[in-house]
């Protein structure tokens, strides 16, 4: 009798899903996991997780760490050839796939100039040293050996860094993490970079596109289901001397910040491509972007130009 009305409640009492949530640093950021899940217990395990993937990641990819991959990378690679991992080797990969996509806008050897910026302590290369070393971003000086899994940089003055597209690599893997325990609905997000499954309360997910000269606004709110969507803008990182605003993203013909933008918004299917694509459509500028953008299948762009005039991808416009 007992043992009946136990299954009896078990059968009409099904366990309620609830949303779990959680912020932290990382990679030089905020980032935010935040899923429905139906065990408490399982739910602070999942996150902590996400937690130690991002950094995973963090510690392989980043140019601060002297430890990490791609700071062993910097130091060797232009010595002898060196064997990487298949997980850093892979995202140079889609690197130099989009540094051919976009004519050299993004470029990870930005970094051959980009590392004497300090935006923090609005550090800035002098003209000479710009002028000295610009001739060196280029990614063509970047070999990659599929056979060997190694890197040789073929100029001994190449740096890379990874700034422009290990954040939506990071939420890739998340989400992928999540998807293999189980999880329909989830939002997962590094700085700008976030990406959605499912739904959030059975409608979609809302997010916001940030004012880029007053960071308490928001200019848009999409409505959002199974996309990736990353947003470069320049008041992330930066300083303003004389008049003039330096900032963290770098056009590699010059070494100076891009300035015919002031934020890019890409909707991708993966965080990897809308975050590499950010910073590349940031770099073209607002009418070779926007052209590049409605040539490529499944990618939307919402650009804010150096005058604050906000222009949207084709699509999204029939959309509207
Ligand atoms: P995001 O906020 O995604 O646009 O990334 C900006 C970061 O990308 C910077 O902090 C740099 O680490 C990196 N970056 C800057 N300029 C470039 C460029 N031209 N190509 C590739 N990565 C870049
Ligand atoms: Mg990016």
């Amino acid at each position: 009798m007992v043992l009946i009305a136990i299954a009896v409640l078990f059968t009409v009492s099904p366990v309620k899903a609830e949303w779990f949530s959680h912020e932290f640093d990382v990679m030089g950021t905020r980032a935010k996991v935040e899923f429905e899940h139906n065990s408490a217990p399982q739910a602070k395990k999942l996150i902590q997780q996400v937690v130690d993937e991002m950094n995973r990641i963090d510690h392989l990819m980043s140019p601060f760490k002297p430890d990490s991959e791609l700071s062993k990378i910097n130091r060797l690679a232009a010595k002898s050839a060196l064997v990487i991992s298949g997980e850093m080797f892979s995202l140079l990969e889609q690197s130099l796939h989009y540094s051919h996509l976009t004519k050299g806008a993004f470029d990870i050897t930005f970094s051959s100039v980009g590392y004497l910026y300090d935006f923090r302590n609005k550090i800035k290369p002098n003209k000479r040293e710009k002028e000295g070393l610009v001739a060196s971003i280029d990614f063509r000086s970047i070999r990659l050996d599929k056979v060997t899994k190694t890197i040789k940089f073929n100029n001994l003055k190449t740096k890379i860094d990874l700034g422009g597209i290990a954040k939506g690599h990071a939420v890739d893997q998340c989400i992928a993490l999540l998807r293999l325990q189980g999880i329909k609905n989830a939002f997962v997000s590094a700085g700008g970079d976030s990406r959605v499954i499912g739904k959030k309360n059975d409608r979609l997910w809302y997010i916001g596109i940030k004012h880029p000269r007053d960071k308490n606004k928001l200019v848009v709110n999409l409505p959002l289901e199974e996309v990736a969507i990353s947003t470069s803008g320049d008041y992330e990182r930066f300083f303003i001397q004389d008049g003039v605003r330096y900032h963290h993203i770098i056009d590699p013909k010059t070494g100076d910040s891009a300035r015919s933008s002031q934020s890019v918004t890409i909707l991708a299917d993966t965080s990897t491509d809308a975050d590499a694509l950010s910073t590349s459509i940031f770099v073209l500028g607002p009418v070779r972007g926007m052209d590049l953008v409605n040539q490529l299948p499944n990618i939307s762009a919402i650009i804010i130009d150096k005058n604050g005039k906000m222009t949207f991808s084709d699509d999204l416009t029939n959309a509207k």
